[in-house]
């Protein structure tokens, strides 16, 4: 069984604090997505559960035990970090293969397991060839199979298709999806691409200065962010802002229109939707538009409204031109509302 526990983790570089109390439970099987912006904080969390650093402060277990005094080689985990430490003067099977000779493992078995692993990983033609000749993208891809060739309960993984062409980026995911789902491994997996996070994850945790802002299921991060940085850092075109004024009766005027909102005391919210969940109607918000963009199924519509600038990705047989007043309406059920002071969400 392992479920990893993160309890209380902080981390300080100096007077840096690049981690601040994280709490994270992930359990037994579950895929794990690290996710943020630059400078966050993933990686440093991803390093402290893998044993390369320690935390200043804080607890890691690893099933039923506490890891964090443990060295990397005592945790039962493999691992896939950003310089992946492929051996250059060894062949990619060598490459592959090694973990498994260390841990003694019969010649039939260490061939059977890279032989799999590097079909997977498309490498299989290449595991004659010493890995100092690779490409990046071909030197990553034997990082991620000599990982997954060790069968193990753990796997971390930082950035681990980065150096992949688009195309091939996707086709790995979806493959590493597979093979860590039928493997019944426990994987934490660190990126900043948002649409792999999305794919990829049973829960994301989204990450901001040192913080997990919020721990869900990529619809429920999606759909229901319990921050306007969440709101705003998920989906692209990013969610649309604007202010709203309180009616009273939950009731909210949003550039002009009466929207119904949260039964909520204050002046002022923050009314957030996203660019799909509005739609042309007779009554609603009035917008004009700045910038249409085909993008084939849709049309990405850049408005205006009342001086702030609104995104919404409109049927693809809308006829609408740059200049033209549009009336929008947003789709029930689908409103998010902000404190504009905690930037928490309310509703
Ligand atoms: P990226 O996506 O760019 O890899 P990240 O979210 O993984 O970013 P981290 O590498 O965890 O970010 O770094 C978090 C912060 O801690 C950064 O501001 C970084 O400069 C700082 N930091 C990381 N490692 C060290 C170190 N060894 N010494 C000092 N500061 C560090």
């Amino acid at each position: 069984m392992a479920e990893i526990k993160i309890k209380n983790v902080a981390k300080r570089f100096g007077s840096y604090q690049a981690l601040r109390s994280i709490d994270l439970t992930i359990a037994d099987q579950e895929f794990m997505v690290l996710l943020g912006a630059s400078g966050c904080g993933k990686t440093t969390l991803l390093r402290i559960v893998a044993g390369l650093d320690a935390p200043t402060e804080g607890e890691v277990w690893i099933g039923d035990r506490r890891v964090d005094h443990l060295p990397p080689r005592d945790r039962g985990i493999a691992m896939v970090f950003q310089n992946y430490a492929v051996f250059p003067h060894l062949t990619v099977f060598d490459n592959i293969g090694f973990g498994l000779r260390m841990h003694k493992l019969p010649n039939e078995e260490v061939a059977r397991r890279v032989e799999r692993t590097a079909s997977l990983m498309h490498i299989d033609q290449l595991l004659q060839r010493y890995s100092g000749e690779l490409s990046g993208g071909q030197r990553q891809r034997v990082a991620v199979a000599r990982a997954l060739a060790m069968e193990p309960d753990v796997i971390l993984m930082d950035e681990p298709l980065s150096n992949l062409d688009a195309l091939l980026r996707l086709e790995m995911r979806a493959e590493l999806k597979g093979v860590l789902a039928e493997s019944k491994t426990t994987a934490i997996y660190v990126t900043h691409d948002q649409v792999e996070a999305m794919s990829l994850a049973d829960r994301i945790s989204v990450m901001n200065g040192g913080l997990i802002v919020q721990a869900a299921t990529p619809v429920e991060v999606y759909r229901n962010p319990a921050e306007r940085f969440v709101a705003s850092f998920i989906g692209n075109p990013p969610m649309n802002f604007l202010p709203a004024q309180n009616e009273g009766e939950g009731k909210w005027r949003v550039a002009g229109h009466s929207v119904d909102g949260p039964n909520a005391g204050g002046d002022e919210l923050v009314f957030a939707i996203r660019p799909e969940d509005m739609h042309p109607s007779a009554t609603g918000i009035q917008a004009t538009a700045k910038v249409v963009e085909p993008l084939g199924p849709h049309l990405l519509v850049t408005c205006d409204i009342e001086g702030a600038m609104f995104r919404a990705v409109l049927d693809s047989d809308m006829s609408i031109r740059a200049g033209e007043a549009i009336t929008l309406a947003p789709q029930a059920g689908r409103i998010r509302w902000f404190d504009p002071q905690t930037s928490r969400a309310v509703a």
